[in-house]
């Protein structure tokens, strides 16, 4: 299979000094493209800033903002059999990054945000022949309602959903415990680090990439 996965933050200028970004380290994401190309496929990984080491035997596009994450996956999509996104792209970013620094002052700062584009629902939705679609949702309340509404509103094979509100697993993390969902079923993998869940995750992606292709 040819894979394509996206990992880790965007993030999303305010002038040339600040930025909107979030706290993902970019570790699952870089794991499960480690977990792809141990079991033999050829893996692009386009990743958002992070402090890990680019996956040898990894093709790797490093970006900077949704919109350039967007530019890099639309590039690389061609012959895909399977899209795995595990960004946390910034949802919103500035309506307009400022050419020089903001000065600070004593007012208040206020800014409008726009929504950036997103990249999975755009891939799922219009890039033919479609890849198979794999989501992560990382919610802190109503985890499993929420994960099933963005399956079903993004069109995806699977979604990948993990509870952020818990303090010792997740976003910038060594750990992570997954609660995975598709349309004929369902499969909880407990706490464990990063790459062993990522091994246990792409076997179950390959299982169910197979189920579809063959069926
Ligand atoms: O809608 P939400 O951000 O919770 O969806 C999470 C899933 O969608 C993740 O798989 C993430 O990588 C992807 N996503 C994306 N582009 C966005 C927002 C989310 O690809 N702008």
């Amino acid at each position: 299979m040819k894979v394509l996965i996206t990992a880790g933050p965007t993030r999303e200028a305010i002038d040339p000094v600040r930025y909107l970004s979030n706290f993902s380290s970019g570790k699952m994401g870089y794991a499960i493209a480690e977990a792809a190309r141990d079991a033999g496929h050829e893996v692009v990984l386009v990743s958002g800033p992070t402090a890990l080491k680019p996956p040898e035997g990894v093709q790797f596009q490093s970006v900077i903002s949704a919109d350039e994450m967007l530019e890099s996956v639309l590039t690389n999509i061609i012959n895909v059999d399977a899209f795995i996104a595990v960004a946390a792209v910034a949802d919103y970013r500035p309506e307009k990054a400022l050419p020089e620094k903001h000065k600070k002052n004593d007012l208040k700062w206020q800014m409008n945000l726009v929504k950036n584009p997103d990249i999975l629902a755009t891939v799922s939705q219009s890039v033919r022949p479609r890849p198979f679609c794999v989501g992560f949702a990382a919610e802190t309340n109503n985890v499993l309602r929420y994960g099933r509404e963005k399956l079903e509103r993004k069109g995806l094979d699977m979604i990948a959903i993990n509870d952020v509100s818990r303090d010792d697993l997740g976003m910038d993390h060594e750990y992570n415990a997954l609660h995975i969902l598709w349309s004929t079923g369902e499969a909880t993998f407990p706490k464990q680090k990063k790459p062993a869940l990522a091994k246990q995750f792409w076997q179950l992606i390959e299982e169910q990439f197979n189920a579809v292709h063959t069926s």
